[in-house]
């Protein structure tokens, strides 16, 4: 049986100018390095789009991936204010969030328009990272299962190319302090696992399946022991290069 292959991305979010997300980048390489980090662990950083530039620059001969925190579902033309997987790509940006919850909420992203970026990052070569998540609402009204199926049916629908991560992110845990617990994170990421494996086959049991919300070095090595959560998405604590270390050294 191959090892658990893990992945860590940092989702910076609005947070960090491009100098200093540079000098937060000089100091994570080097810990990276050093970090004893176990085989099939891969590591990404989603900085903000005006950072992607400098620090593409200097990820170029390190193990870390970029990523960006969005794009735009359309191919290029009159969308001011917006960014194109075209234009990530020359940045040699990798992975790139769809759906995140605050993206969902605040500015108001259909499961539609999530589909069509999903469409749009794949052909062009970026590796989506779908994030899905039920609020507390939902949760306590037994809905948790239903809108996360709903969430990953209608993005990933007719999609056929398994290249894609799905996260899963409970709203009520994003940036709350509040971690689901290992039964909750491990029960919804068995069932994602059997709608991959549904739409993908054998290819559906490979895709990464990460945790979001409120992962820190405190209860990162229980939930990443869990059997379907190969990794995590972490906001808050991958703002700090010695916690988001930290996070990945529990990937083992
Ligand atoms: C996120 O926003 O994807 C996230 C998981 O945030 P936090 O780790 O801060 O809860």
């Amino acid at each position: 049986m191959m090892d658990k292959q893990y992945l860590i991305v940092g989702n910076w979010k609005m947070n960090k100018t491009p100098s200093q997300s540079s000098a937060f980048v000089q100091t994570l390489i080097p810990e990276v390095e050093t970090g004893n980090f176990v085989e099939g662990l891969s590591l990404a950083i989603c900085p903000p789009f005006t950072a992607l530039d400098c620090v593409a620059e200097l990820l170029k001969d390190s193990k870390i991936a970029l990523g960006a925190q969005n794009l735009c579902a359309a191919v290029e033309g009159a969308f001011t204010g917006e960014i194109s997987a075209a234009m990530l790509r020359d940045l040699r940006v990798s992975y790139v969030i769809i759906g995140h919850s605050e993206r969902r909420t605040i500015f108001q992203e259909s499961d539609a328009l999530i589909h069509q970026k999903v469409k749009i990052a794949q052909a062009h070569g970026l590796t989506p990272i779908l994030c899905v998540g039920e609020t507390l609402e939902e949760r306590e009204a037994g809905r948790a299962q239903a809108v996360v199926q709903r969430q990953i049916t209608l993005a990933l629908e007719s999609i056929t190319d398994p290249r894609c991560v799905i996260a899963y992110e409970p709203v009520w845990a994003i940036g709350t302090g509040k971690t689901a617990t290992v039964d909750i994170a491990q029960a919804m990421h068995a069932f994602i696992r059997g709608l991959l494996t549904e739409q993908f086959g054998k290819d559906g049991s490979d895709m990464h399946i990460l945790y979001g919300g409120s992962m820190k070095v405190n209860n990162a090595a229980e939930l990443l022991a869990q059997p379907d959560i190969t990794g995590g998405l972490i906001g808050g604590a991958s703002l700090i290069a010695e916690d988001f270390i930290g996070i990945a050294q529990c990937a083992r």
